[in-house]
C-alpha cells in the first residue's frame, strides 16, 4: 500500500450508534454550560510512520486505546482546535471560517512535529459529524455544537523525539453561550508574575501545554474575584490576551484619535484567533475609526485607563464571540502596583462591542450574508 500524505473523506467509514444520549442532554441552553456533554459520535484517524494516514472513522464515543507510553501522555504532544456549528435562522448549518482553524492546526502540528493533512479532507470530515449529529445543534441564538478537533502522538517511547503513531480526532459539545445579558462584563487579573507565552515560544500554537499550566493561574485569580487573567509579556508588560480569548482596547490614543487597538500576531505571544481576525477585519471595513495591530503595554493601558481615555475594552473568542470587561485588577510586585482599574465598556456610546457581536452572530446565525466566512454545513 502507498503512503497517504493525507486521510480522505472519500475514504469515511461511518459506525453508527445504536443508542442515543439526546435525551439526557438539556433541552435548556441555559444549563448546557461549556463541554461537559458530548454528542453520540466521534472521529478518529490513525496515522503511523509506515502507511501515513489510515481511512477516517466516524464511531460511537469509546475510550481511546493508547499505550501507557504514548508520548502525548508523557511530554504533552498534542494539540487542539475549537470552532462552532451554528443552527441558523434559515434551518441551514453553519461553520464559521472553519478553514481558518484548520490551518492553525497544521502550523500547530508542524511545531509539534505531528504529521500534516490536507485542510479541504479534514473539513468535509467535520462536515460529516457535525451533519450526523446535527440533532445536538441548539436550535437557539445562545446555542452551538462546538467541534473540537484535536491531535496527539500515540507513539510508545520514552524518547522526545519526532515520529510513530499519531491520532487526529474530532468530538462534539452541544454548547450554551457565555454571554449574560445585563452583565457588565469580565473582571481580570493583570499580574506579570504569571507569563503565558515569551518571545521564541509556541503561544501562538494551539497546544495543550500553553493552557495546562493556566489553570493554576486561574486558580488564583478567581479566589481574588477576577473571570480570567489578563496575560502579560516580557519586561516592559506587553499586554496580548485574556484567558483563553484575545483582546482589543477602544480608546482615544495619545494623539486624541479614536482607535481600536489589538497585540500584533507577528510578536508570536498569542493565539491568532478566528475571532480577532474577524473584528478586524470588520472594524477596517466599516473604516470609521483607525484599527492597529501594535504592541502596546500594560503601562499604557493603565494610564488611558486613569485619564479616561478608554471608551471600551472587550475580548474576543468561539466560546462568546465578544465579551465586555469592565475592570482589571493590575498587580506588580517588582513596580510596587496595586490597583483597580475600571472601564465602563458596557456604558460607552459607541456600543462597538454590541455591534460587532452582533455583525458576527449575525453572520454565524445566517441572518447576514457573508458568504466567504459561511460554510454550510
Ligand atoms: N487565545 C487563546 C489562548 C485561545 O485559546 C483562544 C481560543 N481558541 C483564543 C485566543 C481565541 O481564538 P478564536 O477566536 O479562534 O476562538
Amino acid at each position: 500500500r502507498e503512503f497517504n500524505k493525507t486521510f480522505y473523506h472519500k475514504d469515511l467509514i461511518v459506525k453508527k450508534s445504536p443508542t442515543s444520549c439526546l435525551d439526557q442532554i438539556p433541552k435548556d441552553v441555559g444549563k448546557l454550560g461549556f463541554g461537559q456533554n458530548f454528542s453520540d459520535h466521534m472521529v478518529d484517524v490513525v496515522y503511523t510512520d509506515d502507511k501515513g494516514w489510515g481511512a477516517p472513522k466516524i464511531q460511537p464515543i469509546s475510550d481511546f486505546r493508547i499505550h501507557p507510553a504514548a508520548r502525548a501522555l508523557h511530554y504533552g504532544v498534542q494539540l487542539f482546535e475549537g470552532m462552532k456549528a451554528y443552527h441558523g435562522v434559515d434551518g441551514k448549518i453553519r461553520l464559521f471560517r472553519p478553514e481558518m482553524n484548520m490551518l492553525r492546526m497544521k502550523r500547530s502540528a508542524e511545531r509539534a512535529c505531528l504529521p500534516d493533512f490536507d485542510v479541504e479532507e479534514a473539513l468535509k470530515v467535520i462536515d460529516s459529524i457535525v451533519r450526523l449529529e446535527h440533532k445536538f445543534i441548539p436550535k437557539s441564538r445562545n446555542g452551538a455544537l462546538y467541534v473540537r478537533p484535536f491531535m496527539l502522538s500515540a507513539e510508545p517511547t520514552m524518547k522526545v523525539a519526532a515520529g510513530g503513531e499519531a491520532r487526529w480526532a474530532v468530538l462534539t459539545n452541544p454548547v450554551g453561550s457565555y454571554f449574560k445579558p445585563n452583565d457588565k462584563g469580565v473582571t481580570l487579573l493583570a499580574d506579570p508574575g504569571y507569563v503565558r507565552s515569551w518571545k521564541g515560544g509556541v503561544g501562538e500554537f494551539k497546544m495543550g501545554c500553553n493552557y495546562a499550566p493556566t489553570i493554576f493561574v486561574n486558580k488564583a485569580a478567581m479566589k481574588m474575584g477576577c473571570d480570567q487573567v489578563m496575560w502579560l509579556s516580557g519586561e516592559n508588560r506587553l499586554v496580548t490576551e485574556a484567558g483563553a480569548m484575545n483582546l482589543f482596547v477602544f480608546w482615544k490614543n495619545e494623539q486624541g484619535e479614536d482607535e481600536l487597538i489589538t497585540a500584533p500576531v507577528s510578536s508570536g505571544l498569542l493565539l491568532p484567533g478566528v475571532t480577532r481576525d474577524s473584528v478586524i477585519e470588520l472594524a477596517k471595513e466599516w473604516n470609521e475609526f483607525k484599527v492597529t495591530e501594535r504592541n502596546f503595554t500594560m503601562d499604557e493601558l493603565s494610564r488611558a485607563i486613569k485619564e479616561k481615555r478608554v471608551h471600551e475594552f472587550f475580548v474576543s473568542g468561539t466560546a462568546a464571540t465578544v465579551l465586555p470587561a469592565q475592570k482589571i485588577i493590575h498587580k506588580d510586585q517588582e513596580k510596587g502596583i496595586d490597583d483597580v482599574l475600571h472601564i465602563d465598556t458596557t456604558g460607552s456610546k459607541f456600543k462597538l462591542h454590541e455591534r460587532i457581536f452582533k455583525t458576527i452572530t449575525g453572520i454565524q446565525y445566517g441572518e447576514i450574508e457573508r458568504e466567504k466566512w459561511q460554510r454550510i454545513v
